[in-house]
Parts: structure tokens; sequence; C-alpha cells
């Protein structure tokens, strides 16, 4: 059976059981901080377990795309030296949501694996939660007791928990026999191969959970309500199992990708030989990314898109280890499009931007590889010179972290160099490092989402949204929560947040702000200040009592602030007309990478290789504002997902869609799948003005731009600056460039003429100061501070005041940069009479903190203490009065 039979098998058998196809949820999730990359099939059902979501049937079925990279059993360094580890891996399962149980998931599992697949028997095992005597009855009477039942294990293996809280219970895998030629430890004298055992023999191809219990806060279990089903199975090792082959990357999955590597190395795959790892790898990390890229996925520094980076560096090594030096991943991703694209058609979608995203992050790698050689080479001659035989944790680690630099490169090239690596150093700054990508992610970690929350939405099956076509709706308070506890009444001058039945109010959702605005009924009025969703389906509203009491129950009358929804309405639809035009002027490779949409204001974040020329970015402002005067009506119209994904309609990367989207088309030409809040008609966005475009990241551009009112008082605000400045500029505003250019052209002759004027020494007024000469033991003293002035102008001053001095001493200083300066100048006839210009700064210096000196008529001094130079100038005096005397007796 070819890999894409099976997986059809696997889908059409149990919708033939009355299951629901539900598509595979993006790798990137959306709407759920807590999760890296979607890494397993209940991902997307989260929310039915967790009471706050709701589906329109009860048995589901699908193939998942996944990403895992750290835990228990997929670490990123694993992936390649084994047959059966992956990061990107798909998983098949099927779904109960309060419907069967545990009897129809293990028959019904079994019939398939043992029936239509036809694996004997024999091979298969299956375990249970050791407390799970109805899952071990059902098993013993499905596989008959000589076969010896199914084996019993504890919470370790057989107790599945999505959380610290939340929904649990126990499950049952089946594992199967590889066969002992699989078993790692074979001849070992005490080993025998066992289920859960670490030789490989063994391997699990399907867990399914039972979902009964709710862990609280304190860790205890309570019954659920309703019990569900979960069931995941690894989908490329059973697509080895039933291809008959040894080895995920032996199955049809990987062979084409495999061959595509040997082409680029020119190097045979050999499973046995040493360069199988790298085949391996290369092979499971050209899946990875073109998957997550293509689910609009970066690479970067931090969080998933560290990650992403990390698999590509990892890629690239080891594809030098295959002699590969130039670029060569981009040239896989075709191939896995070819492969997988039947399926999961956003690969050939994306493709080429897949491509340049992964040729440009390879390119840069190749360069830090080079450069990465050369700052280890330092590292091992200073290694070297401190007469260490280990290289430092800290400089592996550096290597790795800051330029990229593979630890196990470096380990290789120190061994030899004859010198080994600080790997438990090493490993603990790396736990570190992993620690803080975790945490990135965890800005709102499931126990986070307050049990309030949960309580809430379990009991109401969320709020329906009705406020597409209305700004007002008639409802009743369903929940009062206050300091994260359900109260019964809000009191006038109160903070705290409403449930209601249902809202008019927009939740904060897709980048849109969510509403402002009013409830009122039984006497109270309150303000709501912000509308969000900490579960999907519920919405709870940020509100204010300002007048009577609010209470649980109330009929009341939301209301939805009209002229902000407006607005932001205004921007929504305008964001779409932007995506519409960056595609017309850029080209189609530009997505969407990240949306703000506010009252008046708009951010968009895109896929964009290179900065937009000042050209594009007016021909993208004509473009929408000609588009507005064109003023289409904006539609919605529902349709099946599987059915928008076959046409040209804009998905946003990594947003959660359901079987049915919504679809909001302007005028036929701009078609998104969005939940949003639009305009009726384009020309009622009025104005678009673009404000600005710069980098977020590598390869994603941001354009931030205004629509309607804000973009008209914008407008206006420009046009009164230009008045403005015409009016300081005594011009027209029409002519007000050309006088300002004029000036600017005046005021750079005029620093020039300055410049060759040293420091501004010509702007002081030497008679002045000549005027305040004061008597120094019989000689002229002039002693001035000349503020900022550099050295060179105090000497261009000093000499225009001893000029007007004619006889006697001129001692000037200025300060600047955290410096006090000074030039001291002593005219002839008093060197003649043993003043020295050089003694005199000499002692001044040591007052200033410095030092100086220079000839008898002239001499200079600088010193750290600006401050004092005020002190060194009063000393001066009394100094030249001393050495006068000094010298003449
Ligand atoms: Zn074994
Ligand atoms: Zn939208």
């Amino acid at each position: 059976m070819r890999s894409d039979e099976i997986r059809a098998h696997f889908i059409d058998y149990f919708k033939a059981l009355g299951h629901r196809h539900v598509p595979s949820a993006p790798l990137v999730p959306a709407d759920d901080p807590t999760l890296l990359f979607t890494n397993a099939g209940m991902n997307q059902f989260k929310d039915v377990f967790l009471g706050a979501g709701k589906r329109e049937y009860s048995r589901a079925v699908n193939s998942q795309k996944c990403m895992r990279v750290s835990g228990k059993h997929n670490d990123l360094e694993d992936v390649g030296a084994d047959t059966y580890h992956h990061t990107f891996f798909e998983m098949l399962g099927n779904w109960s949501f309060g419907d069967y149980y545990k009897r129809e998931a293990i028959e019904w599992a079994w019939r398939l694996l043992t029936r239509e697949w036809k694996i004997p028997p024999g091979r298969l095992r299956a375990t249970v939660f050791e407390k799970d005597d109805e899952s071990a009855r059902i098993w013993g009477e499905t596989i008959g007791t000589a076969a010896g039942g199914a084996l019993r294990f504890g919470e370790k293996e057989n107790f599945w928990e999505m959380a610290e809280t939340g929904p649990c219970g126990p499950c049952s895998e089946i594992h199967i026999d590889m066969g002992e030629r699989h078993c790692r430890r074979r001849g070992q004298p005490a080993h025998r191969c066992e289920v859960n055992g670490d030789c490989g023999r063994f391997i699990e191809i399907w867990n399914l959970v039972f979902i009964q219990y709710n862990r609280d806060e304190g860790g205890a279990l309570r019954e659920l309500p309703k019990r569900h089903v979960d069931t995941g199975m690894g989908f490329e090792r059973v697509a080895a199992v039933l291809q008959g082959v040894d080895s995920n990357y032996a199955t049809d999955l990987f062979v084409p990708i495999i061959a595509a590597v040997e082409e680029a190395s020119g190097k045979r795959f050999d499973p046995g030989s040493p360069s199988a790892a790298a085949f391996r790898a290369i092979s499971d990390h050209a899946r990875a990314l073109s998957f997550a890229i293509a689910d609009g996925a970066l690479p970067s520094n931090d969080g998933r898109g560290y990650v992403l980076r990390m698999i590509l560096r990892r890629a690239v090594r080891y594809g030098r280890t295959l002699g590969i030096e130039q670029p060569f991943l981009h040239a896989l991703v075709p191939v896995v499009a070819d492969t997988m694209g039947g399926t999961y058609p956003e690969l050939r979608l994306h493709r080429e931007h897949v491509e340049r995203v992964v040729l440009s992050e390879e390119e840069r790698f190749n360069n830090t590889l080079t450069f990465g050689l050369e700052l280890l080479g330092e590292v091992v001659r200073r290694t070297r010179e401190r007469g260490e035989g280990a290289i430092r944790g800290e400089d592996v680690f550096k290597l790795y972290d800051t330029y990229g630099f593979p630890a196990d490169l470096t380990a290789l090239i120190a061994r030899e160099e004859g010198l080994s690596v600080d790997g438990k150093a090493f490993e603990s700054l790396m736990e570190g490092q992993k620690e803080r990508a975790r945490a990135s992610w965890k800005a709102a970690p499931a126990k986070a989402v307050a049990a309030v929350y949960r309580d809430i939405a379990a009991r109401l099956g969320g709020t329906p949204f009705s406020g597409y076509g209305a700004e007002a709706a008639d409802t009743t308070i369903a929940a009062i929560i206050k300091d994260g506890a359900e109260v019964s009444a809000l009191p006038e001058g109160e903070e705290g947040e409403l449930v209601l039945e249902t809202t008019p109010f927009y939740a904060e959702s897709g980048g849109q702000v969510g509403d402002r605005g009013r409830v009122s009924g039984g006497g109270a009025t309150a303000i709501v200040t912000e509308a969000r969703s900490p579960l999907p389906g519920l919405v709870v509203h940020r509100a204010k009592t300002v007048a009577g009491t609010l209470r649980r129950g109330e009929r009341i009358r939301a209301e939805v602030d009209a002229e902000t929804r407006a607005e932001t309405a205004r921007c929504h639809t305008g964001t779409h007309l932007l995506q519409h035009a960056l595609r017309l002027v850029l080209g189609e490779h530009v997505k969407q990478a990240g949306s703000l949409v506010e009252p008046g204001r708009l951010r968009f974040d895109f896929t964009h290789f290179t900065a937009m020329s000042p050209r594009e970015i007016e021909r993208v402002e004509e473009i929408v504002n000609a588009r507005i005067r064109e003023n289409a009506p904006v539609g919605t119209y529902e349709m099946p997902f599987e059915e928008a994904r076959t046409r040209d309609i804009i998905a946003i990367f990594g947003e959660k869609y359901g079987d049915s989207v919504r679809v909001v088309d302007v005028g036929g030409y701009s078609r998104e799948l969005c939940g949003g809040t639009h305009v009726r008609a384009a020309g009622e966005i009025g104005l678009f003005t673009i404000l600005g475009e710069s980098s977020v990241a590598a390869g994603v551009r941001r354009i931030e731009a205004l629509c309607g009112n804000a973009a008209w008082r914008l407008a206006r605000r420009r046009a009164v600056q230009v008045q403005e400045i015409s009016r300081l500029f005594r011009t027209d505003p029409e002519d007000v460039v050309e006088r300002v250019e004029a000036l600017r052209v005046e005021a750079k002759r005029l620093r020039k003429s300055a410049a060759a004027d040293p420091g501004g020494g010509g702007e002081i007024d030497a008679e002045a100061l000549v005027a305040r000469a004061r008597d120094a033991g019989g000689a002229r003293l002039v002693a001035a501070e000349l503020g900022g002035a550099r050295v060179d102008a105090l000497r261009a001053a000093g000499d225009r005041v001893r000029r007007a001095l004619g006889r006697g001493v001129v001692l000037l200083g200025s300060t600047g940069d955290g410096r006090a300066n000074l030039v001291c100048m002593v005219t002839e006839d008093l060197v003649g009479r043993g003043l020295n210009a050089g003694a005199i700064v000499k002692e001044l210096a040591k007052i200033i903190g410095g030092s100086g000196g220079g000839r008898p008529q002239m001499a200079q001094a600088g010193g750290r203490s600006p401050e004092k130079l005020g002190e060194a100038l009063a000393s001066a005096p009394g100094l030249i009065e001393r050495s006068l005397k000094q010298v003449n007796g």
C-alpha cells in the first residue's frame, strides 16, 4: 500500500463508522501561545475537552501535521540517529466527543490493524493503565486470553494528562514487535526484550486515550460529565510496517527525498553506514522546514523561528558531512511538495516562498560556517595557550548560540586537534537556552486560563457573537467575574468582567482589537473598555459600573460604540485592500505574517525580501485609494474550508479554520478567510495613507497606515504644518521646499566657513578681555574661561588677546567632553624676566587632574576634572606672583 492509500484508508474506515473528516490544523498554532508547534491531533479539539467549545459532530477522524523538537521522546539531536525519530510527522487519529468509549475504540483499532491491514496479531501487544480493569477486560475479549491479554503499566506509561490540571484519563497503547534484529541490546546476557523497554524491538504505534477525569487545582480527579476518546497513530511508523520495510525512512514518504539528497551529494544512501544519519536527518528536516514555512513560520532568533533555524542549520551541517558545500536544501522543497502536496496543497501553493526562505537562510548559514571555522581555530589556539585539554563549555556554547556553529562539529574538530570539549558545561548552558525558548512561548500557559473561565464556558457552552450586522443586542448577563471569581453583582464604581449570553461585542482576534461600548439595564449602566476571548467560544467584557448595580441574570442592552467600530472596520477592510495591492505590486509571494487593526490605524506584516522603493509604496497607496473610490460592495459568505483552499482565496498563515469558513469578498478581487468586522462598501474607508514601511525580521516587512478619519486628520495636520513652515520662511506653500532647500545650502556654507575659523575662537571679544586684565606680581594677566572652545580655538583666541594685550600673560580655559583645556601665553619681555608658560601650565594641570607643557612663550594642558577649571584659573595670579618673586628675588 502506498502511504497516501494508507492515510486515505484510515480516514475512510472511520468515516464509514460515522466519523467526520476534519482537515489538519496548521503546524503553527495561531491561538495557542502554549504551543511552539502543533504536536498532536488533539490540539485543535482542546477546547472541546476543556468544555469550552462544541462541534456539530461527535465523531471525528483526521491526519494531523505535527512537529516535536524537544520532549520525552523527541529531541532534535536524536533525529537521524535511528530509523523512527522525526521532527515533523503525521498523526492519524479518531475522536469521540462524549459519544462512543473504550469498547468501540479498542475493537475498531484492533479490527483495522489485524483485519483491514492484516498485521499478524502475534506482532501486536496491547497495554492498559494498571487500574483500568474495564479496558483490560475489553482487550481480553477482543484479542482472546490466549494471547495473554493486555499488559498493565503505571501512570508514567499509561495515564495521559493534557497539562497539570484539566482533562485526563487512562490510555491504552498498541505496540508492534519489529523483530529480534531490531533489538539494540541483542546478545547482552541479562537482556529481555520488553514492551516499553529501551531496546528498540517494540515500538508504540497507536495510543488510545480515554478522557474521563478533570484534574482540579488541588490535584484531585473528578469524573467528567462526558467521556471522550482521543487516539493518535504515528503515520510514518504504520506506513513502514505496512510497506514491510525496516525503517520509516525506507517508506515512499522519504525515498524520493533521500534520492534527491543522493543526487545533491553524489553519494549513495546505505542504511548501515555512518553517513546514513546525515541522509535521514536531512530528509526529515527538509519536510519539517517545508511544512512549517508553508504554514507561516520563519527562521528567526527566538521561539519557533529559533527552532526552525536550528533545524535548518543542522541539515546544512549534515550536508557538509556528505561533502555538499553549496546551498542544496532549498532544492529539496519541490521534492517534498511533489511527495506530499496531494494531501497538503499548501506545500504546492507556497512552494516558491518556502524555497526562497530556505535558500536565503542557507546562504546566511554557509557564511556563518566559514566564519565559525575561523573562530574555532582561535578558540583552539587559546585553549592550548592556557594549557587546557578541553574546550570550555562557554566557548562551545558561544560558537553555537551566537554564530550558529554546531556543538558536535566543534567536538569533531576539537578531536582532530587532540582536544576534548567540556560537554557538561555546554549542556547546562544549552538547557538554559532551551528553557528561554520555551519560556518565550509561555505567555499564557494552559493553567493560566483561569478555572473560572473554563467553568463558565463549560456551563454556557460558548457565547455566540451577534455583532456582524448589528451594533446592539438585547441579551442577558450570564456571569460576572471579579478578581478571578464569580460574583452575583457589580455595584457602582466597581470594575469586573461580564459574560453575556450572546454578544454584539467583537472580541480581540485575528489582529483586530476588541469592541468598546456600554451595557445597560435594570437601572444600571456600565462602560465596556475591552472585549476579549480567554477561551475559544467565550467572550468576556471588561466593564466598570458607572450607575446602579449590574446583576447576574439581568436582561440588558449591549451597545457597541459605533464610531470606534466603524473606524476599526475601515482599517480592517483597508488591510484586505492593502494585501491585494501588495500582491499586485510586489508579487504573489506576499503573505500576511502579522496584523493589527485598531480604530483608524493598521499595521500589516508580510513576507517580502527587500525594502520597498518609494515608487512601490506610492503604487500600493494609489491602488488602495482607487479601489476605495470604486466603492465595491463588501460581501461575506460561508463555504466549506476544503472548497476554500482549492480556490484562490487568501487564507492567513497559521490561522485555525473550522469546517465551514467565512469569506470576506471585496468586489471579487479580494477574497480572504476572515472573521473580522468590515465596512459594507469599500468607499466607506474614505482615505488610506501609508505612514511608513520598515523591516521586522529577515524576510518580513511592515507597513503602517491610517484609514478614514485618522487618515484625513493626518493629511489636515500636514497641510497646517506646511502652512506654518511657509509662514516662518516667508514663502508660499508651493515654494516652501525650494526655500528650505536654499536655506539648507546656505546653512551648510556657513558651517563650512565657521569650521575654517577653528572652533569659533573668532567670536571672542579680545578688547573686552584685555579691559578686564588684572595685576599679578607686576605683570598684567588675562585669565578667562571660553565655554566649550576646542584647544585650537583656545590658541587662536589666545593669539588675539596677546596681540591686544601687548605685554603680559594670557591664560584661557575651556571644558567639553568631560575634559578641561588650558592655554597659557607669556610675552617675550616676561619670558626675559624668567616667567615660563610651560611651568605655569604644569602647576595648573595638577589642579585639573592632568598634565601639560610647552615652550616658555606658549604652553597647553588638559585634564580630566573640568569642574576644577575655575579653581585653576583663580590660582593663576598667586602662582605668577610667586614665580616672578622667586626668579627676581
Ligand atoms: Zn531487546
Ligand atoms: Zn481580515
